[in-house]
């Protein structure tokens, strides 16, 4: 039987003949589809400025220099989260304070963040990272006014969350990564997200500063800009002014980013009606699934129920060649974080919400009958 995995892209003949048009032209690395791709998805999700990167990690990486993690940083991140949201601060020497998270959402609880602030010396920490975990929408707001209030940056891990929003408080509606209330937001092209590089990230701001100061790390730290250069000996001539990577992202991956990033709102209505279908299904047979806000739009890169019985379920679904997943062991029980001091037991609510949790297939093209067949399968198994 055909396997029916959580997540799967989705390559359409266009997608394709873009990347062939590509392969074609005269650039295969940094040419105009990059520029063209950034300020496409910066006027999807409504930022000023979009820098494209190798993946979400090197984007994570480079937003963390370009705030000036070091050796001396505590950062604040949630435990349910994929490792790269705090292995970040760890390339760059800091030290990741985790936080737990609200069991209604299961993001980063706002009121342990203030809580850990203020019963702390001013000063203690430089920045959060609240990541918009299986596509619901941080609402930032809050944490934006507790940031400035102490002085810290924000980072906005919106991987699981292109096309999502949060309303604010005036009732204007905030895309996730749109700048206003984050310093820096990172978005993932890897192929189990909305849109598909094979791999890829973005950080997306609006912060000029930020933005030529990222551009720069992306490429080695090397400029030919005759402003920022000590000498210039002719045109041949690059100075490199700080120490940076090559985290670029090719024109090829980006042909396939525009292309793909095309059907973005297309593919986000499917996983809504997948994500109702799912609701309508589960509610009825009493099976527990994590809710999408009452206002604002949950992007719905995962579906995640909670069961009891979470390994039976798994086991067998994996049987009738459903590959679900678990989203995320809590990045905190990790051998590496423990070693670090880390220990169970540190936040019971992310420890909780492990032991239940299930995230099932959710994507653009998961065919009507293999819903049917999940919830059919979920109903007779979960408890
Ligand atoms: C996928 C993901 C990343 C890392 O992205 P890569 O492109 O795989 O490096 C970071 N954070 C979250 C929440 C993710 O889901």
């Amino acid at each position: 039987m055909k396997i029916i995995p959580y997540g799967k892209q989705n390559i359409t003949p266009e997608d394709i003949l873009a990347v062939t048009e590509s392969l074609t032209s005269e650039y295969l690395t940094q040419g105009p589809r990059v520029n063209e791709f950034e300020q496409k998805f910066a006027s999807y999700v409504g930022a000023k400025y979009a820098v494209a990167v190798a993946n979400g990690t090197a984007a994570l990486h480079l937003a963390a220099l370009a705030l000036e993690v070091n050796k001396s940083s505590k950062i604040i991140t949630t435990p349910i989260t994929f490792a790269a949201s705090a292995n970040c601060i760890r390339y760059c020497g800091g030290e990741v304070v985790f936080s737990d998270v609200d069991p209604e959402t299961i993001l980063l609880d706002f009121k342990k963040v203030k809580h850990l602030l203020e019963s702390s010396p001013k000063g203690t920490y430089q920045g959060i990272i609240p990541v918009d975990f299986a596509g619901y929408p941080v609402n930032l707001e809050p944490f934006k006014n507790l940031a400035d209030e102490h002085g810290l940056w924000i980072i906005e891990d919106a991987c699981h969350a292109p096309g999502g929003f949060f309303m604010n408080s005036h009732g204007q509606k905030q895309m996730c990564g749109n700048g206003v209330y984050a310093d820096l937001s990172i978005f993932s092209f890897h192929p189990v997200k909305h849109i598909a590089c094979g791999e890829g990230g973005m950080v997306t701001t609006n912060n000029k500063g930020l933005y030529e100061k990222l551009l720069l790390l992306r490429t080695h730290g090397i400029t030919r800009d005759s402003h920022l250069m000590k000498e210039n000996h002719g045109g041949w001539y690059y100075e490199m002014i700080d120490l940076g990577y090559n985290y670029r992202l090719t024109d090829m991956q980006c042909a396939l980013g525009i292309s793909q990033l095309r059907r973005a709102n297309e593919g986000l209505s499917k996983r809504w009606e997948i994500a109702s279908k799912y609701d309508k299904a589960f509610k009825n047979a009493g099976v527990r699934s994590l809710k999408p806000p009452a206002s604002g739009k949950h992007a719905y890169h995962l579906y995640i129920v909670l069961v009891s019985n979470r390994k039976a379920v798994y086991d067998e679904l994996r049987k009738n060649s459903i590959y679900a997943q678990i989203h995320y062991a809590p990045v905190h029980t990790m051998p590496y974080y423990q070693s670090l001091g880390n220990k169970k037991g540190d936040f019971p609510q992310a420890e909780n919400y492990y032991e239940q949790c299930l995230s099932l297939p959710m994507y653009p093209t998961l065919t009507e009958e293999e819903q049917d067949y999940v919830i059919k399968s979920i109903l007779e198994i979960a408890k």
